[in-house]
């Protein structure tokens, strides 16, 4: 550190506020759209190269930019959208902060093209490092082009962040669905290397965006919301509790119509649905909150996707009651403006959890093959991988006591099955031990070890006769068809079948049953947040770990005695069997001296 202070250059302090707002290639495309919006653009083109990592381009129809005020577009905390402080308490504009498109200048080469209706002249200007290098008169239709290259350029180290040009696009497509579904009388289109990968018409009503995000037939898995509270208003749709993902990336919140990330109202939704879905699964929600401007602070974050609420609680519990209510099948609208009808949720969620229980098929007798898979060759398997880092990193269990029942020598057919508990524990004895198991994370860790040992060849694949037609959001087509071949490995054999549309051929038998759908989708989020191209045997294991979760008996599932003999037997074959691919604990032992504590006879 040296002893002098001094005050930032401007590129410097440009520099660093960059690093504030500008993540990566679809924090660029968030701002130049955002702007476009706020220009009162009706139709948005967005080019791509390279993921957004080599050039960014937007072209709006918006207001256009004035020849003198061209120049202060590029300065910070220039902006024409606020004029006194008090004003971003009234704001209806995405902008106010006046630094996007400063950040953005420090670290790459803007070329700016705009003409103001009226003008007869446009302006064309070029920046590099913030700098205007040329700038001068030229003809181009009203509206605005900003085009980004050379991202980074200044800030190497950031560059290194950036992820494969499959996943930064999948970002930068976020980035453009969650405006399209803010703002669907917005015509918008993107293309990606020459090729249309998005193109949504103006549409006549929300549903048609967000039919966008999660296919045509959402009407049948989704359910309308509406309801008020004070001043505030709820209105969007919620999916039904058996169709859920892995994680929040199917909840979009928009607050006054600026999307926000906001944990608390993660919580609300979550808190409607408990007790209806299973644990560690999540709905996926769209949810419109209008509040008065006074009654929230949207200046908390600069990229301005947290916002502060002044009536904090009326919020949170107008979104708990309203779901809990449609959940219920209270006020659910049958039919929302653009006349697609939402049936009452009825009992087919519940009718739902208990199919995908009825998958688990075994055969009875002691000799058959079970979970579609051969459990004779002992010791098949290979050490588990628990080096994924993930948040249940294992460790013993409490009453785990290696003196009484060393764990090498567990051997699970030998125990003496006692009975199910709460169809979801199954209970053994043996001659000096009782033993607790979790049924799902038992069998969840059996398939996990038979996939990965099976993995240099094909599990055993079962043909679809009638292949299943799935929808991908844009963006995540070309995501998954890049791994085409690594899922083909793992059983899964699919083609595409029209744009953005893929057919599913093959899957691995055990999967029989399975919901396809959120099968993909969670293996699509999975592949998204793993990322780079280089760590495919990091993602393969992620996508068995899927796998064998799906292919699973879950809690709350009857087994047969010779169910859990199957389960008994699979166990033994596999090498360690403490912990479940996520980590969580498959038993615990009670040992002669566990036992003896608990009824204090030591
Ligand atoms: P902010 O949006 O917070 O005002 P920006 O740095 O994003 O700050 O943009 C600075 C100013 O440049 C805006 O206030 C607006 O006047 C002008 N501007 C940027 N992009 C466009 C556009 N596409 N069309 C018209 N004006 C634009
Ligand atoms: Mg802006």
């Amino acid at each position: 550190m040296r002893e002098k202070i001094v005050v930032m250059s401007e590129d410097l302090s440009n520099r660093i506020a960059a690093g504030e707002v500008i993540e990566r290639p679809a924090s660029i495309v968030k701002e130049l759209v955002e702007n476009a919006l706020d220009a009162g653009a009706t139709d948005i083109l967005v080019q791509l190269e390279g993921g957004g990592k080599h050039s960014v381009k937007v072209v709006d129809n918006g207001r256009g930019i004035e020849r003198d005020d061209v120049p202060l577009v590029f300065e910070r905390h220039a902006t024409s959208k606020i004029y006194t402080f008090e004003d971003i308490y009234e704001i209806d504009s995405f902008g106010f902060r006046g630094e996007a498109v400063a950040s953005i200048a420090s670290i790459s080469v803007i070329e700016i093209l705009t003409r103001r209706e009226g003008s007869l002249s446009g302006t064309r200007a070029v920046v590099r490092g913030g700098r205007i290098e040329e700038i001068a008169d030229a003809g181009c239709p009203v509206g605005t082009s900003i085009a980004i290259s050379d991202i980074f350029y200044s800030t190497p180290a950031r560059m290194k962040f950036m992820k494969g040009d499959s996943t930064e696009q999948a970002h930068c497509m976020d980035a453009i669905m969650r405006l399209a579904l803010s703002n669907p009388e917005v015509k918008i289109r993107v293309v990606s290397k020459g090729r249309t990968i998005l193109a949504v018409p103006k549409a006549v009503s929300m549903s048609e965006r967000i039919a966008l995000v999660f296919g045509e037939d959402f009407g049948s898995h989704m359910l309308a919301v509406e309801g008020q509270k004070g001043d505030a208003k709820l209105r969007g749709f919620v999916s039904m509790p058996d169709r859920t993902r892995a994680n929040t990336k199917g909840q979009f919140y928009f607050v006054n119509n600026r999307f926000i990330r906001d944990r608390l109202l993660n919580h609300s939704v979550i808190t409607a649905y408990r007790r209806l879905i299973e644990p560690r699964r999540f709905p996926s929600v769209v949810l419109f909150i209008d509040i008065p401007a006074p009654d929230v602070d949207i200046n908390v974050h600069p990229a301005k996707m947290e916002v502060r609420f002044k009536n904090a609680g009326e919020v949170y519990g107008l979104v708990t009651e309203t779901l809990i209510k449609t959940l219920a099948g209270e006020s659910v609208p049958a039919a929302d403006s653009s006349g697609l009808s939402f049936g009452a949720p009825a009992d087919s969620y519940k009718g739902g959890v208990q199919n995908t229980l009825k998958r688990y098929t075994v055969l009875s007798g002691p000799e058959k093959r079970i979970f579609g898979m051969n459990v004779s060759e002992r010791g098949a398997g290979r050490m588990p991988d628990s080096s994924g880092g993930n948040k249940y990193e294992k460790k013993p269990p409490d009453f785990f006591s290696e003196r009484d029942v060393p764990q090498e020598t567990m051997n699970f057919s030998s125990l003496e099955y006692l009975g199910q508990i709460a169809g979801t524990y199954l209970a053994f004895s043996s001659a000096e031990a009782f033993i607790l198991m979790d049924q799902h994370a038992a069998h969840e860790r059996v398939l996990f070890e038979r996939l990965k040992a099976s993995s240099k060849e094909s599990p055993p694949v079962q043909g679809l006769l009638l292949p299943e037609v799935v929808n991908l959001q844009p963006g995540r087509f070309d995501l998954l068809m890049h791994y085409t071949e690594m899922l083909r490995e793992i059983g899964i054999g699919m083609e595409q079948y029209g744009e953005n549309t893929i057919l599913i051929k093959q899957i691995p038998a055990f999967l029989a049953g399975c919901n396809l759908e959120t099968l993909i989708s969670d293996i699509l989020e999975e592949i998204r947040d793993t990322g780079k191209a280089d760590n495919v045997d990091e993602i393969k294991d992620k996508i068995l770990t899927i796998m064998a979760c799906k292919g699973a008996v879950k809690a709350n599932h009857t087994l047969t005695d010779p169910e859990v003999a199957a389960l008994c037997k699979d166990l033994d074959s596999i090498p360690f069997a403490a912990t479940c691919p996520h980590g969580r604990p498959l038993y615990t032992v009670f040992g002669i001296r566990d036992l003896e504590k608990i009824f204090k006879r030591r």
